[in-house]
C-alpha cells in the first residue's frame, strides 16, 4: 500500500520538543501567582495538584473559566506524557527478556557468544572510562566551581537541602560481594515483576545460553516462540510511537515550566561543562571509534538513531527508550537482530557513558565549590568508582544523581553539595541519557560491523523501499 508522504518521525519529535521548550519557557516567565490570583485561585499549587482534596475547595475565591481550562489542559498534558511513559515501561521488560533469550540462543555456539560478549563488555567499559576522563578534563580546565559565588552556593544548599538529603539516604554504599550476588535473582519472575533490569538481563542470558545446550529440535520451538514475541513487542513499539511527538511536547513543557532559566543561569558554567563533555563524546570520541573500527558512516548512524536520541532526551530513561533504540538499530541502520538483541539490552542496563561523565564533572564541581583540591590519585578513584556507579545506575530518570553519592563518598567530597546541583539535574539527566543510548548504539554498530552483521546503506535503502518492509519507525503509524 502506498503511503502518503509525511514528515519523518524524528522531525515530528523534534518539532514537539522545540514547541514544548518554547511553551514551557513562556509559562514559566509569564504565568505567575498574580496570574492565578486574577483568575480567583489563591493557592495554585493545590489547584493544579489533582491528588489533593477537591481542587475547587482549595481555592479561596471562585475559579474562572480560564482557570478551569488551564487545569484541564494541565491534566490532559500530564495524561499524554504519563500514558506514553507507561507505554514505554510496559515494553521495557518484555523486550529485554524476549530479545536477550533470542539473542543469546541465536549466537548458537558458546565460543561465538563468548567472543561477542567479551568484545561488548570490553568496549562498554572502555567508552565509560573515556567518558569520565573527558568529563574530568573539561572540569579541571574550565573550573566551573569558580563561577559560583558562596551566596549562590549557600542559597541553593538551603533551597534544595531536604531533597538532597533524601537522595543521599537513598544511596547505599555497595558491598562488592552483595552487588555481584544481587545480579542473580532468587526468583526470576519476581525480577521481571519488579523490573530489576540487571537480574532480568542475567536470567534471560542464562535461559538463552541454556537453550544452546539442549537438543536443537526442542530449543528451536522455544526460540521461535520468543522470536515471534520479539516481533509482537516491536509492533507494540510502533503503536506507542504514534503519540511520541505529542508526548515529547507534554513531558518537556512540564519540566521547563517548573524549572525555568534562573537556576540554569546560576549554574551555567557547570551545565555547559557537562553538555560540552557529552557533545565531545557524541561528536568527537564516538566518530573516531567509528572511523577506526566500524565501516559505518557516522552521519548515517546519527540520522538513523535520532528518534531514539530525542526520546531519550525527553524521557530521561534509557530503559524506556530501549525498544526504540533497538528499532532504530535494526530497521534504520540494518544491524542484524542477533547482535542488536544481545548488545543493546545489556548496554541499556550497564553502559552509561553520559551518566559517568556527568558524575565526574559533578564530583569535581562540588569539590571546587568547597575549595577542595583533588589529587591525581583521587581523580583516578573517581574514574574507577564512577565506572562502577554508572554500571549500577538503573536506566530511569534521576538515578545517576543518587549514584553520584557513592562517587563523592569515595574521595570524601561533601555530600550536601548535591543540593547545589539538584535544581538542574533533570535537564542534565535528559542530556546524559541521550549520550547513554548513543553510546549503546555506537557499540552495537561497532560489534556488528566486526561480526559482518550490518547491512550496507544500499541494502538498507532497498529494504526500506520495499513496501512491506517499510521502516516502521519513520513511518510512525500503522496502516496495515
Ligand atoms: N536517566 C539516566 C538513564 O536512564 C540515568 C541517570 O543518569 O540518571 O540512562
Amino acid at each position: 500500500m502506498a503511503s502518503s508522504p509525511r514528515i519523518a518521525l524524528h522531525w515530528q519529535i523534534l518539532i514537539g520538543l522545540i514547541a514544548g521548550i518554547l511553551v514551557g519557557l513562556a509559562i514559566n516567565t509569564m504565568w505567575n501567582a498574580e496570574t492565578w490570583a486574577s483568575m480567583g485561585i489563591d493557592d495554585p499549587a493545590s489547584w493544579i495538584d489533582h491528588t489533593k482534596e477537591p481542587a475547587i475547595e482549595n481555592a479561596n475565591a471562585n475559579p474562572s473559566f480560564i482557570a478551569r481550562t488551564a487545569l484541564f489542559v494541565h491534566n490532559l498534558n500530564n495524561f499524554v506524557g504519563d500514558l506514553f511513559m507507561r507505554g514505554l515501561r510496559f515494553i521495557a521488560v518484555p523486550i529485554v527478556v524476549f530479545s536477550l533469550i533470542v539473542g543469546a540462543s541465536s549466537l548458537n555456539d558458546l565460543a561465538k557468544l563468548r567472543r561477542i560478549g567479551t568484545k561488548t563488555i570490553a568496549i562498554y567499559l572502555a567508552t565509560t572510562a573515556i567518558a569520565i576522563s573527558v568529563g574530568l578534563l573539561f572540569a579541571n580546565i574550565i573550573n566551573p566551581g569558580s563561577f559560583v559565588s558562596e551566596e549562590t552556593r549557600d542559597g541553593f544548599a538551603a533551597q534544595f537541602g531536604d531533597q538532597a538529603k533524601a537522595k543521599i539516604n537513598a544511596a547505599q554504599a555497595p558491598d562488592i560481594w552483595d552487588t555481584v550476588l544481587n545480579i542473580v535473582p532468587k526468583n526470576p519472575f519476581n525480577a521481571i515483576a519488579e523490573g530489576n533490569m540487571l537480574q532480568v538481563v542475567f536470567a534471560s542470558l542464562l535461559v538463552g545460553i541454556a537453550l544452546t545446550l539442549i537438543k536443537r529440535e526442542k530449543a528451536t520451538l522455544v526460540i521461535s516462540f520468543f522470536d515471534a514475541m520479539t516481533d509482537v513487542i516491536i509492533k507494540v513499539v510502533e503503536i506507542v510511537l504514534i503519540i511520541a511527538p505529542y508526548a515529547v511536547f507534554a513531558l518537556i513543557v512540564e519540566q521547563i515550566a517548573q524549572m525555568g532559566l534562573d537556576v540554569l543561569g546560576a549554574l551555567a558554567a557547570y551545565c555547559l561543562v557537562v553538555v560540552a563533555g557529552l557533545l565531545t563524546m557524541m561528536l568527537v570520541v564516538y566518530p573516531i571509534g567509528f572511523k577506526l573500527i566500524a565501516g559505518v558512516g557516522y552521519g548515517r548512524f546519527f540520522k538513523a538513531i535520532s528518534p531514539a536520541q530525542l526520546l531519550a532526551f525527553s524521557s530521561a530513561s534509557s530503559s524506556a527508550t530501549l525498544p526504540v533504540t533497538m528499532e532504530c538499530c535494526e530497521q534504520r541502520l540494518g544491524i542484524k537482530e542477533e547482535v542488536s538483541s544481545f548488545v543493546l539490552p545489556i548496554g541499556a542496563t550497564i553502559n552509561m557513558d553520559g551518566t559517568a561523565l556527568y558524575q565526574g564533572v559533578a564530583a569535581v564541581f562540588i569539590a571546587q565549590l568547597y575549595d577542595m583540591d583533588l589529587s591525581i590519585a583521587q581523580q583516578l578513584t573517581i574514574v574507577l568508582t564512577a565506572t562502577l556507579a554508572s554500571i549500577g545506575t538503573a536506566g530511569v530518570p534521576g538515578v545517576g544523581m543518587i549514584m553520584l553519592v557513592i562517587v563523592l563518598q569515595s574521595v570524601g567530597i561533601p555530600l550536601h553539595g548535591i543540593a547545589v546541583i539538584l535544581g538542574v539535574d533533570r535537564i542534565l539527566d535528559m542530556c546524559r541519557t541521550s549520550c547513554n543510548i548513543t553510546g549503546d548504539a555506537m557499540v552495537c554498530a561497532v560489534v556488528a560491523s566486526s561480526e559482518g552483521a550490518i547491512e550496507s546503506p544500499e541494502q538498507v535503502a532497498a529494504r526500506l523501499a520495499h513496501p512491506f518492509d517499510e521502516d516502521p519507525v519513520d513511518k510512525g503509524r500503522l496502516d496495515n
